[in-house]
């Protein structure tokens, strides 16, 4: 029988939603309203309307208001930066989302040139240049979701960063960087890799602490993995190859069915039989994921305590 821990993302999830109840009330009592979140979807692009309805849900779940203002895919750069002004200058909302990606027809900066307007103080993503700043000198109060709720998952799980190697294979602004700051913040010694890593399965075997965030299928196979070590997979991919899905899943599992059914399914970017090696790993559906919306949730809350404050 496998020794390896699954850490499961929803119980924990759970566990930070119910930590803000009594946040959220004190936010009520203070400014006569609940946390405000704004989102700004632009476009039809059905991965982005599926997350965006998952943190509206989410939102209503944890006692927050949550708006949700829909522009379509052919709206100019500049009609989304005044809505994101708006939102800005409005009393009645604490934390601002603008849902990436944007429409490519927008251009190749137009996600930077939004970070850069939303309010830092409303920032629900953590990633307006101030907030980054911030989050280098180890200051930050709005930090980016993802990785910032793979931190709460390790802290949550009883699971020992300080003193640890830690390998973040992804460099991206929204990932892999940010993760990697929150680890050294948490006295890891850090590595990151990316496509020009060299051998990069040798540098992964040296992680106590492994973290993939690179968005390709099962990439991260058992020979990246140092026996016992804690691999978090960030990844969600759909696998449409019922070969890779053979392979991977006994003829028993529920994932057989579920890839019968829909013929694709989400995974991420380990192989899940690195379970034979590891000592722990988050699954995919159910480990990250539910931790970024958490996140999100907190974020809200953060921002709007301080404007109670
Ligand atoms: P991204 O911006 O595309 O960045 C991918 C990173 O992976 C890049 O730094 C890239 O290296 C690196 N990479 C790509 N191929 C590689 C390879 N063969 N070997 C080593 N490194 C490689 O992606 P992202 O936004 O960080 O997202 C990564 C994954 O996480 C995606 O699957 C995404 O869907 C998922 N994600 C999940 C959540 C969640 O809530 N669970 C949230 C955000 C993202 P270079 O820099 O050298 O190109």
């Amino acid at each position: 029988m496998s020794q390896c821990r699954v850490l499961d993302g929803v119980v924990v999830a759970k566990a930070i939603r119910d930590d803000l109840a009594d946040r959220v009330t004190a936010v009520r009592l203070a400014l006569g309203r609940p946390p405000a979140l704004g989102i700004i979807l632009v476009g039809d692009d059905p991965a982005s309307a599926v997350y965006v309805r998952g943190k509206v849900k989410s939102g209503a779940d944890s006692g927050l208001t949550v708006d949700l203002i829909r522009l379509p895919a052919s709206t100019p750069l500049e009609a989304v930066l005044a809505e994101v002004r708006r939102l800005n200058a409005s009393p009645i909302h604490d934390a601002i989302l603008v849902q990436s990606p944007l429409p490519a027809a927008m251009g190749p900066h137009a996600e930077t040139t939004v970070f850069e307007t939303i309010d830092p103080a409303k920032d629900a993503d953590g990633f307006s240049p101030v907030n980054v700043g911030r989050l280098v000198q180890n200051r930050a109060t709005l930090r980016s979701c993802t990785p910032a709720g793979v931190m709460e998952m390790l802290k949550r799980s009883d699971i020992a960063v300080a003193g640890r190697r830690a390998v973040v294979i992804g460099r991206s602004d929204i990932v892999g960087k940010p993760m990697a700051l929150m680890l050294l913040h948490a006295n890891a010694t850090v590595t990151i890799c990316h496509s020009r890593t060299a051998d990069l399965p040798a540098v992964a075997r040296e992680a106590d602490l492994l973290v993939v965030a690179i968005g390709r299928a099962g990439f991260v196979t058992r020979d990246f993995v140092k026996p016992g070590a804690v691999v978090i997979d960030v990844g969600m991919n759909q696998l449409t190859d019922a070969a890779t899905v053979e392979a991977w899943y006994p003829p028993e599992s529920k994932r057989r069915a579920t890839f019968a059914k829909n013929g694709s399914l989400l995974v991420g970017d380990v192989d899940p039989r690195v379970e034979e090696v590891a000592g722990a790993l988050t699954p995919v559906p159910g480990g990250v994921g539910p931790l970024t919306i958490a996140m999100l949730m907190n974020n809200t809350v953060v921002a709007a305590e301080s404007r109670a404050r």
